[in-house]
């Protein structure tokens, strides 16, 4: 027993996903087109898919962001989550790896709820503020470059509705942010990670999921 989060080994992880990962057969297929990637550790946890879809579900999420999108395993994961009418805003830079979701996207019947945006993010966001979007979202997912985060994050919370949520992930930067910064990366991390703990903008909760990600939800 234990009143902290439990450090899974593997035998108790593939217990968790055995015991509760409910995956639709095209996310199961793209994570498996996925893994021989040589970037496959960009790609989120299944569980961390399924946990961000119910998310998207109890908060009947309508219009929602995210900044990263890889090879499109949490785009899927969200956008069969979404309502016939929900729609995405996905950001990314690399049209290579988006690439290899989007079939997968097709075959799950979900690609009209997913507008690519091949563009840097801070530039797509910036251009959706203009366009008077503020307070229009109900939810993003942070899953990029970790030095523009709080650059994101600013954005995704102007975009936010208040009770609107943003997801923020690697939080926790495999253990490194514990320890004095060796890179930008890191930096970057602890010091939004900083920042979010004060700030009176949000509630939140940093969760012990993956890599780490928090959950802020706008005032
Ligand atoms: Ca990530």
């Amino acid at each position: 027993m234990s009143n902290r989060s439990l450090n899974l080994d593997d035998t108790l992880y593939h217990y968790l996903l055995g015991h509760s990962l409910r995956e639709h057969p095209c996310q199961t297929a793209l994570r498996a087109a996925t893994a021989s990637h040589p970037r496959a550790r960009m790609q989120i946890a299944p569980e961390q898919g399924q946990f961000m879809a119910l998310l998207v579900k109890l908060l009947g999420v309508k219009r929602a962001i995210e900044v990263g999108v890889f090879t499109g395993y949490s785009a899927l994961s969200v956008a069969l989550a979404l309502p016939a009418d929900g729609r995405l805003l996905a950001c990314d830079i690399s049209e290579e790896f988006t690439a290899l979701g989007l079939p997968y996207w097709r075959e799950a019947g979900v690609a009209d709820k997913i507008e690519l945006k091949l563009a840097p993010a801070l530039q797509t966001l910036d251009e959706h503020l203009a366009k008077g979007e503020a307070g229009s979202y109900d939810f993003a997912f942070i899953d990029a470059d970790k030095v523009s985060y709080d650059g994101y994050y600013e954005r995704c919370l102007s975009l936010l509705r208040p009770g609107g949520l943003v997801l923020i992930d690697n939080v926790l930067w495999g253990g490194d942010v514990a320890r004095p910064a060796q890179d930008a990366d890191t930096a970057a991390l602890q010091a939004l990670n900083a920042k979010l703990h004060r700030d009176e903008r949000v509630d939140l909760s940093m969760l012990p999921l993956a890599d780490g990600l928090t959950l802020v939800r706008k005032r």
